[in-house]
């Protein structure tokens, strides 16, 4: 690209041409792919520490897309986010978990619950609490079934915080997801509405291997269960994290060593399942 008469902006000006059209272009897929109903989860499964029992699933987002094949959520989340499809998409996701979750209580006759991301945009529209409970109603289930993870982001969205606080009321629990790499204050534990902490795999990855890790993590936890949260670790990847985790007092375990996120016929076999070490 060249420079015409000191502006730079001709330079600027087709390359954001290029990316805005890119973007068009996605957001119709997107568009596109919600009506064609492209849109899957992926479920990984949560166990219980000590007992090492699977207790629930997390619903993890997928894009069967007709050439590309399965895109990971990396891929296009940030520009459903962006666009507000984010809200359509993770509606279509809430009920397909919870009617999962409905049919493994039935066969397994455990109190299994469903984790479902939700973006802080997601959040602040205002029918999401109507929404949460016609999903729940409409799979015939109790609130202790659903976990909704938002991130530390949500902090900045006051209308979201009082949707999550009214979701909450109905015996939802909500769950601070990527603990410890957003926003740096500890303040608003205090006031968000919250039941428990997620560990960010960053922390964990680290267990075992670099004992500053392994101190961050046991205070996270203390500091979690000061407050009357539970604690979930994710991405543990060994056996050696894992005994790490349950020395710690950590109350559930996630990550690709317990099982990595499963399509939906792969997850009913694990419902029963009870991680042994
Ligand atoms: P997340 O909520 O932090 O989800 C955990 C991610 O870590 C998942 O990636 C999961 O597959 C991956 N993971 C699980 N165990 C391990 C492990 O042992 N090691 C490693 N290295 N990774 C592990 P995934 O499925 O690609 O999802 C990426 C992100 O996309 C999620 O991060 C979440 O922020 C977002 N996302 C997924 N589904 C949804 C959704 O339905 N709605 C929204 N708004 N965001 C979603
Ligand atoms: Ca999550
Ligand atoms: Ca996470
Ligand atoms: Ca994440």
């Amino acid at each position: 690209a060249k420079r015409e008469g000191g502006n730079r902006a001709v330079t600027f000006d087709s390359s954001l041409h290029e990316a805005a059209l890119q973007k068009l272009e996605i957001e119709q897929d997107l568009h596109q792919a919600l009506e064609r109903g492209e849109f899957e989860a992926h479920y990984q499964p949560l166990a219980a520490l000590p007992s090492g029992e699977i207790v629930g699933f997390e619903a993890l987002l997928r894009w069967r897309h007709p050439e590309r094949g399965l895109v990971s959520p990396a891929d296009f989340v940030p520009l459903a986010e962006e666009t507000g499809l984010i809200s359509p998409i993770g509606a279509q996701v809430l009920r397909q978990a919870l009617c999962q979750v409905r049919a493994w209580r039935e066969i397994s006759g455990r109190g299994l619950f469903v984790s479902v991301n939700v973006s802080a945009c997601q959040a602040a529209r205002p029918d999401f609490p109507a929404e949460i409970a016609a999903a729940l109603a409409e799979a015939g289930l109790p609130g202790e079934a659903l976990l909704l993870e938002v991130t530390e982001s949500i902090v900045a969205q006051s209308v979201a915080i009082g949707h999550l606080e009214a979701v909450r009321r109905t015996g939802v629990r909500i769950a601070i997801d990527d603990f410890g790499t957003g926003y740096s204050s500890l303040a608003y534990l205090q006031t968000l509405p919250v039941d428990e902490l997620k560990i960010d795999k960053m922390f964990v990855s680290q267990l075992g291997r670099d004992t500053r890790s392994s101190t961050v993590t046991q205070a996270l936890i203390q500091l979690a269960h000061a407050l009357s949260l539970t604690v979930i670790a994710e991405g543990v990847e060994d056996e050696r994290q894992w005994a790490e985790l349950r020395s710690l007092g950590c109350d559930a375990a996630q990550g690709y060593w317990i099982s990595r996120p499963v399509p939906v016929a792969q997850a009913l076999a694990l419902c029963g399942w009870r991680v042994r070490s």
